[in-house]
């Protein structure tokens, strides 16, 4: 097979959410399109996929070096001598050449995101949802992928007009559509008013187990050690990015401060930035990682990061995939990992899952769609079309 044109765009994501650092009001994703020579049930194979939340779109490395180093590839050069597929592998190695170490957030996400939608196309080529490939090539020897992955919600962003009655309504609505896990955003008001925050969505979910927090590395070290001080006796399920994710002085203080577990992930970009988190974090076990398959270099270093992970002593459980989207479903049942998130009716076209995937007692159901399935998705779909449709396809 041959990929015989990439197109990327970026697309505003124009939220009004905002979380206790930042608001979403210019954000933005990188989409690509990776189209093929070839052909399944009448339709051309084009890979698709897109720089998950909370960061910018990177339309500058894929444009000058990423994509022109995978469409100078020699014929045949990307792909598997077996199955005579793309190897994301082949690609990987590819894309890597002539790049020096480090910075890896200068590259990362450009690198994953064209990485995953070669992964769209692996499974459409073989005419199986992505988790199955997964699973196959990366996941626990002789153990098939469940049918669904337990799933929380994430939500209670910070809102122009916030109160608790409309809190207490997003949460109802989550607990109604089938979800039992949360997260909500924390750190963005005062210490009282997070505390009643905290405690209005406890009384609804009924147990601090259901509940985690994401400071969205709000806080100092004096400020981060008072705020797990304060939430401490609530037994929440997991408090997230309470600092700098390079601060490991701090997530090493609030580990010893802080019984419970701390989490972090989403902003480190290469396995080398998860060695140190883990290394350097004192977290002694009770950490909770949250990689972004896309955001770091995509699904190959995140089977290298879960193994780094399982050698820290992290057990697959508390390896939780960030994202909220299609992709990292499938990483999480496609690797036997702890739990997926949901972003369902947040970030427009980009949030929720495919019309395939049903909510039901805390657990997500997973696509059958081949490859990530976002053809099931058809908001963003359109977005795909789009794309595609400028290069004539
Ligand atoms: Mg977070």
């Amino acid at each position: 097979m041959k990929i015989v044109s990439i197109a990327e765009r970026t697309v505003p994501i124009a939220s009004s959410l905002r979380n206790a650092r930042i608001d979403f009001s210019e954000i933005t994703a990188s989409v690509v399109a990776i189209v093929t020579d070839q052909f399944r049930d009448g339709r051309r194979v084009v890979g698709h996929a897109f720089n998950s939340f909370g960061r910018y779109g990177c339309g500058g490395p894929l444009r000058e070096r990423f994509i022109p180093r995978l469409l100078r590839a020699a014929p045949g050069e990307l792909n598997d001598p077996a199955s005579g597929i793309v190897d994301p592998q082949r690609a990987l190695d590819l894309m890597l050449r002539r790049e020096k170490a480090g910075a890896h957030a200068e590259r990362s996400m450009a690198v994953g995101t064209l990485e995953l939608a070669l992964w769209d196309i692996v499974g459409k080529m073989r005419g199986l949802p992505l988790y199955r490939v997964l699973a196959e090539r990366m996941g626990e020897p002789g153990i098939e992928p469940a049918r669904s992955v337990r799933c929380y919600v994430g939500g209670g962003f910070y809102r122009d007009h916030d109160d608790l009655a409309r809190l207490g309504d997003e949460v109802r609505g989550h607990l109604d559509a089938g979800y039992t896990e949360l997260k909500i955003k924390a750190g963005g008001l005062p210490l009282a008013a997070e505390l009643r925050r905290i405690e209005s969505v406890l009384a609804l979910v009924g147990s601090g187990a259901r509940l985690a927090l994401d400071a969205s590395c709000a806080f100092g070290r004096d400020e981060a050690l008072a705020f797990a001080r304060a939430i401490a006796p609530y037994g929440l399920r997991w408090l997230e990015e309470p600092c700098d994710p390079a601060d490991f002085e701090t997530y090493r203080a609030v580990s010893e401060a802080y019984a419970g577990t701390v989490a972090g992930g989403e902003n480190l970009f290469s396995r080398e930035e998860v060695a140190n988190f883990l290394r350097y974090g004192g977290f002694e076990g009770r950490v909770v990682l949250q990689p972004d398959p896309p955001l770091a270099y995509g699904l190959l270093e995140l089977q290298r990061i879960v193994a780094l992970a399982r050698a820290h002593g992290v057990a697959r459980e508390n390896i939780v995939p960030h994202g909220g989207n299609l992709m990292s479903l499938h990483a999480t049942a496609g690797l036997g990992l702890g739990s997926a998130e949901s972003y369902p009716g947040l970030f427009g076209p980009f949030g929720g899952f495919s019309r395939e995937v049903r909510i039901e007692n805390g657990r997500a159901t997973l696509p059958e769609a081949p490859g990530i399935g976002f053809e099931e998705q058809p908001a963003l779909y359109r977005i795909f079309r789009e794309l595609a449709a400028g290069l004539g396809v």
